[in-house]
């Protein structure tokens, strides 16, 4: 496409825009702002506002929006017009300063886990200047943190930004260890994986279990799945096509770059990977390319599921967060140096990310905890729900002689000595093998994979920048003021890999051996989001964040509730769902069909000609019995929802949603599921997984 330059990042304020339209003291004292992450001045936020003004109407905006991400998960605006009435019965296009660095929505109806009993409803917005504003829908969005008046974050973005600060000051303390006096700054960069299903609209439409739940509730296996992978890397059908070109060009606008886009493994499931960056811009537009996936798809007759498991059977979606830290100089830190001294210093992060995943496991698996990725961690397309770590034969072969300072293959037998050998360079052909794994090293990066693809990818790099910042600062408050670095580096590093090295496995992750071999090593196996979420008030974890200043104790609980609710309600809409369609159509259907058997029986009986009704008759028993069935299930699944109503507390809330309304649940499905095999498709109410799966052309 030859305009891409052109219409890259079009629609967003950033650098080079400021740079043109910003007089120059405004432009350096706003950079300095940016980079040292202080709030702004309230005279050169006039300025920048009246520029950022101008430009966005000349782009066609009428409104402007504080944009930012509660714990919905999603992104909340709230529009205002520039257009401002005057007492002379005219009216000015205004946006001041103060619009621009604060915003007051009303935070009653977000979430707040509690927080909003002890503080006041209202909260404010405060602008991220280190993300750039941009239009869309004829709205300039101003990125902003979300905060109650209390200080408590109220958002995703506020302890993601707080965690990006602790990783720059730990890593920062780390660097000068090694002698480097002049990189300032260390950055969390991550480039999100993002799978996702497009199913035609119409088909959609029909479904409300789509409609309501993002996923089908109910749906019998069609004849043909995904087990010939002739959809993988397939070439890709027209529409679909189409909508990822104009998707690409609609993310471009946004300074996002969309560099890949496949077919994945299941029928109608694809995948979009953008060009890494800082980590909250990387969040924010992922939230914007999610928000736009959707938007596009219906323009062109689709609609895409981001949920991480739409169809039972088929493999779900994820979201891969590919995670690494840099410096402002472009120094990948956890890539493997050229000389003995940054190969050492590699081998120190990358010991800090040993250390962190394995003292941390529970928050990484909460990081990802969801009723919708419930259904995929674990079931074979996706890591199991115990976290380990990959990082290849090769590098295990350093560690290995590391820890045992014998000699090591790719050193050519030579014994390992931290900061006086070379490390072999690891390439990615070499690191990559291995695809099960939920943390995989795969070069200079770590993919994280156990993400569900419709999570805010806030959450898991709060966590994995805060776990890695905490085992940074304690190695550096170790090798501060040692008095042979060297001896004191090497000792630091043996002892971690000895300590922590059952967080490694190299293996298949799929295996059910894996399962075992986990359990004897110790690690956590936490299969569902109820089992998990109690291990983050837990008193090492409260401590963690409390010590970093990433949550407070108020914020850590809140939070808590919030993760307990958001399971409890969406299994309630889930069931309440399933019910609708059970009574309102699964069951009336199949009451059709048996009528339409009866009539056939009865007529045929009538003729007195002899002709066999073996199988009507044998079709009405085999209905009329799971109809029956059903039937009884809905009562039990009704009951159920009302005993639920008994619990005052949310964790045993969420844990009978889990053991006895969730089972129900399957139970239910699997009946309704059996009858979709028997009954008629005219009088099936719904369209079945194989159109929804390959009608898209
Ligand atoms: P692939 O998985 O297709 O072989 P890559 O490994 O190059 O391709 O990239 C996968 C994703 O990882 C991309 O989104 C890419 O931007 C991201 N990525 C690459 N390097 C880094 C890094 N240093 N930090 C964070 N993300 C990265
Ligand atoms: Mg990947």
């Amino acid at each position: 496409m030859s305009n891409v330059t052109e219409i890259f990042g079009s629609l967003v304020f950033n650098e080079q825009v400021m740079k043109q339209r910003l007089p120059a003291e405004t432009f350096a004292a706003l950079k300095r702002t940016i980079e040292e992450g202080r709030s702004l001045d309230r005279s050169i936020a006039n300025v920048v506002a009246n520029a950022m003004k101008d430009w966005a109407i000349e782009k066609g905006a009428t409104h402007f929006t504080h944009w930012f991400q509660p714990m919905t998960g999603i992104t909340a605006e709230k529009h205002e017009g520039f257009l401002c009435p005057q007492d002379d019965g005219s009216a000015i296009m205004h946006f001041s300063g103060k619009e621009l660095i604060r915003g007051e929505p009303d935070a009653s109806s977000f979430p707040s886990g509690g927080l909003r009993a002890t503080f006041e409803a209202r909260g404010y917005t405060a602008w991220d200047a280190t993300s750039f504003a941009f239009i869309k829908d004829k709205t300039l969005c101003i990125p902003t943190a979300f905060c109650s008046y209390g200080g408590e974050a109220l958002d995703k973005k506020t302890p993601l930004l707080r965690s990006m600060e602790l990783l720059n000051k730990q890593a920062l303390r780390i660097l000068r260890l090694f002698g480097d006096t002049q990189t300032i700054k260390v950055n969390t960069t991550v480039g999100p994986e993002q799978e996702y299903f497009l199913i035609d609209k119409e088909m959609y439409e029909k479904r409300r279990d789509l409609i309501y739940c993002g996923r089908a509730l109910f749906g019998a296996k069609p004849p043909k799945g995904q087990e010939l992978d002739d959809h993988y890397f397939g070439s890709l059908k027209d529409r679909v096509s189409e909508f990822m070109h104009d998707l690409d060009k609609e993310l471009w606008k946004l300074g996002i770059f969309a560099k890949t886009e496949h077919n994945e493994v299941a029928p109608a499931q694809h995948e979009l990977a953008p060009v890494f960056t800082t980590a909250n811009i990387a969040t924010d537009h992922n939230q914007l390319t999610m928000e736009l996936m959707r938007k596009v798809a219906g323009r062109h007759g689709l609609v895409c599921l981001l949920h991480e498991k739409p169809f039972a059977g088929v493999n779900g979606s994820g979201k891969h967060n590919n995670w690494s830290i840099s410096t402002d100089r472009g120094v990948n830190l956890l890539e493997p140096g050229d000389s003995p001294s940054e190969n050492a210093q590699f081998l120190l992060f990358l010991a800090a990310v040993i250390k962190g995943v394995d003292e941390y496991q529970d928050l990484l698996r909460i990081s990802v905890a969801s009723a919708g990725n419930d259904h995929r961690l674990g079931a074979n397309e996706a890591p199991p729900a115990i976290v380990s770590m990959f990082v290849g034969d090769d590098l295990m072969e350093v560690l290995d002689a590391i820890e045992t300072g014998s000699a090591c293959g790719p050193m050519n037998k030579v014994e390992m000595r931290i900061g006086v050998h070379t490390l072999p360079r690891f390439t990615r052909d070499t690191t990559d093998r291995n695809r099960t794994s939920p943390f995989a090293f795969t070069g200079n990066k770590f993919e994280f994979r156990m993400v569900g693809s419709s999570q805010s990818i806030a959450d898991c790099n709060t966590m994995l920048n805060t776990i890695i910042a905490e085992e940074l600062r304690q190695f550096a408050d170790q090798l501060d003021g040692a008095e042979d670095f060297e001896a004191a580096l090497n000792d630091l590093i043996r002892k971690t890999i000895t300590d922590h090295k059952r967080i490694i496995f190299n293996g298949n992750n799929y295996s059910e051996e894996w399962v075992e071999e986990a359990q004897s090593r110790g690690l956590l196996n936490l299969k569902s989001t109820v089992e998990a979420l109690p291990y983050l008030i837990k008193e090492k974890n409260i401590d963690l964040f409390v010590k970093n200043k990433i949550f407070t104790e108020t914020e850590l609980r809140s939070r808590y509730e919030i993760l307990l609710e958001k399971y409890a309600k969406t299994i309630n809409i889930e069931a309440l769902t399933m019910l609708d369609m059970a009574k309102k159509d699964i069951l009336p259907s199949c009451m059709r069909y048996q009528e339409f058997l009866a009539h056939t029986l009865l007529e045929k009986r009538q003729l007195n000609l002899g002709l066999s009704d073996g199988a009507e008759e044998d079709l009405i028993g085999r209905i009329s019995s799971l109809t029956g069935c059903l039937y009884n299930k809905i009562g039990l699944l009704e009951a159920a929802l009302l005993d639920v109503k008994e619990y005052t507390q949310s964790k045993p809330q969420a844990d009978f949603y889990r053991d006895t309304v969730f089972v129900l649940m399957q139970e239910m499905r699997a009946v309704a599921d059996e009858l979709e095999g028997l009954v008629a498709k005219e009088y099936w109410p719904y369209p079945g997984y194989g159109e929804l799966l390959f009608s898209v052309q």
